[in-house]
């Protein structure tokens, strides 16, 4: 039997458990899912070993350190500096970062990007500009502060005040703006310069209607919360926890009916 669980702190919040154990329960798989408060990032490592884990999903503050202490990295988590689902497998653990690829399937409909802006210079920001530029698109970054900026060296990254071009295919809120308020990103002139220009825009909150949402409605953008990219890698993340690689759409299936339960 397959013992897996996501790991956080705090965690009480987490849809992993129920999409999981749908999943495993749609599939007829052998395995439970469960959740586990950690308070201490030094302790994760020896944790997932002592309880027995054989899969993970790390989520906030750990995924940096879940990437640092893996014995192998993929591309993609090496990469961006940080990963959420890891694998036990012989002793070793193995570390995905399936937020990035949740991400690119969550925007597969929108189509011919060539140009994207990403607003916000965080762990989730790095995951979906590394994403986007692995797909050939330009990305530009804002940030409200400088600190977090010089994680970004290796792309267009200024502070929204110095932003100089408003052309941009898709506009990505990669902010917490919006999750406990109603603010919005940036100032609402910039984003209106923005938004009359583009086609697309990304919301990473899901759960509600933020109102960098609902000004992207205005102008009449193809729009998208987080609801999808949560589904995505949650579907990456069993798939590489069951080794299961043809039967994505239950799976799927079976995540987003858990998800649709209040
Ligand atoms: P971080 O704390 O690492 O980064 C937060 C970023 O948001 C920083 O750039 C910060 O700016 C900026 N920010 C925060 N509050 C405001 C504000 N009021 N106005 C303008 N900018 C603000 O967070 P993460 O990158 O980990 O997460 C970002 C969001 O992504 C969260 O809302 C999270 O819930 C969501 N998320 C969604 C997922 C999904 O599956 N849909 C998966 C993972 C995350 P500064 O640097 O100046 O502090």
């Amino acid at each position: 039997m397959k013992f897996l669980s996501v790991i956080g702190d705090p965690i009480s919040h987490s849809k992993s458990p129920r999409m999981h154990n749908n999943a495993i329960k749609a599939l007829g798989l052998d395995g439970i899912y469960t959740r586990y408060h950690l308070k201490n990032a030094n302790l994760l490592r020896e944790k997932i070993f002592e309880l027995g884990f054989s899969g993970v999903n790390i989520t906030l503050p750990f995924k940096e350190k879940a990437l640092e202490l893996a014995d192998v990295k993929d591309d993609f988590a090496q990469n961006i500096g940080s990963a959420n689902t890891l694998c036990v497998k012989e002793n070793k653990i193995y570390a995905y970062n399936t937020d990035a690829l949740g991400f690119l399937e969550a925007i597969r409909e929108f189509k011919g990007i060539e140009k994207a802006l990403i607003l916000g210079a965080g762990g989730t920001a790095l995951a979906l500009a590394y994403a986007l530029r692995e797909k050939g698109i330009k990305v530009c970054i804002a940030n409200r502060s400088q600190e977090r900026l010089k994680e970004f060296s290796a792309y267009e990254a200024y502070l929204y005040e110095n932003l100089k071009d408003f052309d941009f295919d898709l506009v990505v809120n990669a902010t917490s703006a919006g999750l406990r308020d109603e603010n919005l990103p940036c100032d609402k002139e910039l984003l209106d310069r923005i938004l009359a220009r583009s086609k697309f825009a990304f919301e990473v909150i899901y759960g509600k209607e933020t109102p960098f949402l609902t000004l992207c409605k205005n102008y009449n953008l193809k729009t998208k919360d987080g609801l999808d990219m949560l589904l995505w890698q949650g579907v990456f993340a069993f798939e590489f926890f069951f080794d299961t690689y043809n039967q994505r759409e239950p799976i799927k299936n079976a995540m987003w009916q858990a998800l649709r339960v209040e």
